[in-house]
């Protein structure tokens, strides 16, 4: 591309403090997971002092990224359809004399590499999860270069030691990435391969980010992980400037801290798995009131040959024992998991040996998807491909049972008054929206009298349970006071 002077003036990586960046405007697709969202906050945030603010039109956008998810054949095929478009787009705007700088981030990116440049040439820079600290950089070499620039390695230092500062968060619930990698290599993800080894940010960090995204608003913290239960990170150095590390610390020593810092009202954590749910972990859910009763706790199938064959390191009996026990804890708790059906090998038996457990279980919710093969992952190679009309028949069969049992979970609500934290105005007129603890969609009309202000917990009767979401009235002073 056409070399631009603005962005080699405003420098990579720290642009001139006493000189504003010229305006541009940035476009970023976010797929996947929630640590995709939470990455592309940060590579908002590098950008910002370059001059980059947030667009929603591709045709105003100076610079599109598109954050990318491999986790399934079709998410990633989406990015090349989006591609395609935005070649047009690339081209419409060159004619009209503006520049578009077009990035490839996220687990496609890390997977594909230089591919994604071989079918798509007009992407200018191609860039995996753990290098987007250098973006600014890489911005720049792809306005002086001809080719693209593509960096895909997994970097020696640590990209959170090289990120700004969060900027704080756009509204009440903020995410804050605690953990990423994976080591635990189920034989059907590609997580370990495009999000590399398990790492843990050090608690001191976490606890700063926090204190940061509360001064600024946040009341709901969600904290982020590939496997966030196994988040084990080094103590706070002693306050007294000690030089010697505290040891380590497990993510409910975390919980127990982070649920200290003023303005932080609620903490949630995903993605957990079976087999780091310690007992600590689990008396946290009955200790810490700001932890809310809900946990995502993928369990991927009911039977023990399945699980065998992806690997995952623990039978239905464990998830089932933790089921109890996290109840026993925290009786309200809203459970919920991932399911994938037709991994190869599964028979009629194992996906009975499923519905058993969903059933022994109760779900609050759940994500349940076809096996879809990933190339370079064991499961690709093993052999009994199930039929995908065998795989339709089985998703649907328990997708039904899962959609029963969340509509369940919901209508008991129905007539309780509970804490919902208000995060926005609703889709109708009048109309405030918000979350409840166990993380359902609330909204309810805005009646006079009452006060629901963006980032207030207050208490709501909920009215009606409906498939996405519940709603609700406010529960007025008076009728507080009457209670
Ligand atoms: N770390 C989490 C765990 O261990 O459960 C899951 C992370 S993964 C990003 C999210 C979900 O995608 C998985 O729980 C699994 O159900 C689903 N998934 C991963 N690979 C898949 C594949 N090859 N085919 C279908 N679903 C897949
Ligand atoms: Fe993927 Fe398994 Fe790691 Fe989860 S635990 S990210 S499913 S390899």
């Amino acid at each position: 591309m056409s070399s631009s002077a603005d962005v080699l003036a405003a420098g990579p990586a720290a642009p001139d403090p006493g000189r504003a960046a010229p305006a541009r405007k940035l476009l970023i697709r976010t797929w996947g997971c929630q640590m995709n969202v939470y990455d592309s906050g940060r590579m908002a945030d590098i950008l910002a002092p370059l001059g980059y603010a947030p667009t929603e039109r591709a045709e105003e956008a100076d610079m599109v990224i598109l954050n990318t998810c491999h986790i399934r054949e079709k998410a990633s095929e989406k990015v090349f359809s989006d591609l395609g478009r935005l070649r047009v787009t690339k081209n419409e705007r060159r004619a009209g004399g503006k520049d578009t700088i077009i990035a490839v981030a996220g687990c496609v990116a890390q997977a594909e590499g230089a591919e994604i440049t071989a079918r798509a040439p007009w992407v200018d820079i191609v860039l995996g999860p753990q290098t987007y600290h250098r973006l600014p950089e890489m911005v720049a070499r792809a306005s002086r270069a001809a080719g693209a620039v593509i960096e895909t390695d997994f970097p020696a230092e640590d990209k959170f030691d090289h990120l700004p500062e969060t900027r704080g968060p756009s509204g009440p619930v903020a995410f804050l990435t605690i953990q990423e990698g994976c080591d635990k290599f189920c034989s059907f993800c590609v997580v370990p391969y495009t999000r590399g080894a398990e790492f843990s940010r050090p608690a001191a960090a976490v606890i700063a980010e926090a204190r940061r995204l509360a001064a600024g608003g946040a009341r709901e913290i969600v904290l982020l992980g590939q496997n966030v239960n196994a988040w084990a990170g080094e103590a706070p150095r002693t306050v007294s400037g000690g030089a010697s590390p505290g040891g380590g610390w497990g993510l409910a020593r975390l919980l127990r801290e982070l649920a200290e810092i003023p303005g932080v009202a609620r903490l949630r954590y995903t993605t957990s798995h079976p087999r780091d749910m310690g007992g600590d972990l689990i008396a946290a859910h009955g200790e810490i009131p700001a932890l809310m009763p809900y946990l995502h706790l993928p369990v991927q199938s009911g039977s023990d040959r399945v699980l065998a064959a992806m690997n995952r390191g623990h039978g239905a009996e464990l998830y089932l024992s933790l089921a109890d026990r996290l109840r026993a804890a925290r009786p309200d708790l809203a459970l919920t998991s991932d399911f994938i059906v037709g991994h190869p090998g599964e028979t009629a038996a194992d996906h009975a040996a499923t519905m058993r457990l969903v059933e022994r279980v109760g779900f609050a919710g759940a994500y349940s998807f076809k096996y879809s093969a990933r190339p370079g992952t064991p499961a690709a190679a093993q052999p009994g491909a199930v039929a995908e009309d065998v795989k339709d028949a089985r998703l649907g069969e328990l997708q039904a049972l899962l959609r029963a049992q969340a509509d369940a979970f919901n209508r008991a609500l129905v007539g309780r008054t509970v804490d919902v934290l208000v995060t926005g105005a609703g889709r109708h007129p009048g109309q405030v929206a918000g979350r409840s603890p166990w993380l359902q969609p609330v909204h309810a009309p805005m009646a006079s009298g009452g006060t629901a202000p963006v980032g207030a917990v207050v208490p709501m009767t909920l009215r009606a349970a409906h498939p996405n979401s519940l709603s609700a009235t406010l529960v007025l002073p008076e009728e507080t006071a009457a209670a």
